[in-house]
């Protein structure tokens, strides 16, 4: 029976990598929806698919040393993975974060190989980092770190190969100085690391990009449902790169987001949140959320996370990380009455908390399908590096948006496919599964 199939590859998972609490996480979210589809599709038990895609294909560990100001040596452990590349070259972020491990870059490779099938452009599914914390570090401990990082990734990197972009920490500064580094060390090609300046072939709408997407994917569902932001109160988490321009795509739409956190902190500003002050702080100074309360004396603050804080909205955006929401601050937020939940973080609920939603008539949008955005305008970079061409903010931005309602409508007509409406968590699972599925039994399962 393919559900005695499907625990035995948990079972052997949960057994072989038994320290690896987020991966884990993340395969037993999406082996607990593929059942049916399995059920469909005889021919990927019979060819024991599951075991295959679910062991990466490549795990890359390096040491990175680097010297700081005081000109003393630091190591750091740095990582890629490269996970599936049926669909493409690898494509995925860095993340810089202290707690980076094996762990949470396998998850997060895991969930870009369907993410990234999702948006229907070719790219296979990677995720890399370090447990390099930036904060607090000079311009010029940051430059050193990613050239050392560099120096290493860079021979297991390439344009038709592997195609790192930022995450957690790793912004326009940081792609900058790894750019700088690959092209001292292997020669100038643009096409290597996505979410580059626009100084030199980055993409316009490529920084807005997963927070819009967001938007635009929980626009098209409310507006299926004959609804809209309009005058509705949202919760965003995190005030970085995917929450600040969820917020600015919300404020343009009508909607009144009233709430922005970091990892000290939340601010709650019932006037709604004060996008200039934010940017400011975050984006030029890169200063603490303490300071938006001291310029926005109306505003709250509160130390500890947003999810405990018992505030009614009818949308939440969680875009800070992984785990950010369990179960009893998912009952709170239901409770308050939110309907919709969208996720700009990778997995920021818990699986309990995720079902939760589900099982109690709230929308929840899985960060597989509603973050899409941003992978999807690296790839839309991608193509404008190969072309040579850059294309104007109005021609991306519209791709992005048409991007996002395809993912919206496959997830949402996916999940009426296999009887079970509203559940987008099933929805994106199988109809990311079955292209990369297709594709990997075609190439051979190599
Ligand atoms: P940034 O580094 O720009 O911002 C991260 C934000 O989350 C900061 O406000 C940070 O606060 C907060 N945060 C990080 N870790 C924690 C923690 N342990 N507890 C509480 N808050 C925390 O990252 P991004 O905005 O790029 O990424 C946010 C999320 O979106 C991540 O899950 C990422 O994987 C996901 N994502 C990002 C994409 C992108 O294009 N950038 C694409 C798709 C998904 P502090 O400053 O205090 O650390």
């Amino acid at each position: 029976m393919t559900v005695d199939y499907v625990q035995a590859i948990k079972e052997q998972l949960h057994e072989k990598d038994s320290n690896q609490t987020e991966f884990l996480q993340a395969v037993d979210e999406f082996l607990a929806t593929v059942t049916p589809f399995l059920e469909k599709h005889p021919e990927y038990e019979e060819n024991n698919l599951l075991a295959i895609l679910t062991e990466p294909e490549r795990l890359i560990q390096f040491r990175v040393p680097w010297q700081d100001d005081q000109g003393k040596w630091q190591v750091n452990r740095g990582y890629r993975i490269q996970f599936n590349s049926a669909l493409g070259p690898y494509k995925g972020g860095l993340r810089f974060h202290p707690s980076v491990n094996l762990s949470i870059l396998k998850f997060l490779a895991f969930e870009q190989i369907f993410k990234n099938a999702l948006t229907g452009l070719p790219i296979g599914g990677g995720k890399g980092g370090a447990d390099f914390d930036p904060k607090g570090k000079s311009d010029g401990e940051i430059m050193r770190f990613c050239q050392s990082f560099m120096t290493e990734l860079s021979k297991h990197i390439g344009p038709n190969l592997d195609v790192p972009a930022g995450d957690i920490g790793v912004g326009g500064r940081e792609i900058g100085y790894l750019f700088g580094q690959y092209k001292r060390l292997c020669q100038y090609d643009a096409g290597v690391l996505t979410g580059k300046p626009l100084s030199f072939w980055g993409s316009l709408i490529r920084t807005e990009a997963t927070g819009y997407g967001v938007v635009y994917f929980v626009n098209h569902l409310l507006a299926y449902n004959k609804d809209s932001f309009e005058g509705k109160r949202v919760l965003v988490s995190g005030s970085g790169n995917v929450a600040i321009y969820a917020i600015e795509k919300l404020q343009q739409l009508g909607a009144t987001p009233i709430s922005c956190s970091d990892s000290n902190g939340t601010i709650i500003d019932e006037a709604g949140i004060d996008l200039d002050l934010l940017k400011e702080i975050k984006e030029v100074k890169r200063e603490r959320l303490t300071a938006y309360k001291e310029a926005r004396p109306e505003a709250i603050y509160v130390e500890g996370s947003l999810w405990d804080q018992d505030v009614a909205a009818e949308i939440a955006l969680p875009c800070a990380t992984q785990n950010e929401i369990n179960l009893e601050q998912a009952k709170q937020l239901v409770k308050n009455g939110v309907k919709v939940v969208a996720e700009g973080a990778n997995m920021p609920a818990t699986l309990e908390a995720a079902e939760y939603f589900i099982d109690n008539q709230v929308h929840y949008c899985p960060g597989k399908a509603a973050n899409a955005g941003g992978v999807a305008v690296s790839a839309l970079e991608m193509s404008q590096n190969s072309q040579r061409l850059t294309w104007s903010k109005e021609e991306v931005d519209q791709r992005l948006e048409d991007i996002m309602k395809n993912i919206y409508e496959t997830c949402r007509d996916t999940a009426k496919e296999y009887d079970a409406e509203n559940n987008y968590m099933l929805g994106a699972n199988i109809a990311g599964f079955a292209n990369v599925a297709q594709a990997m039994l075609q190439q051979g399962l190599v």
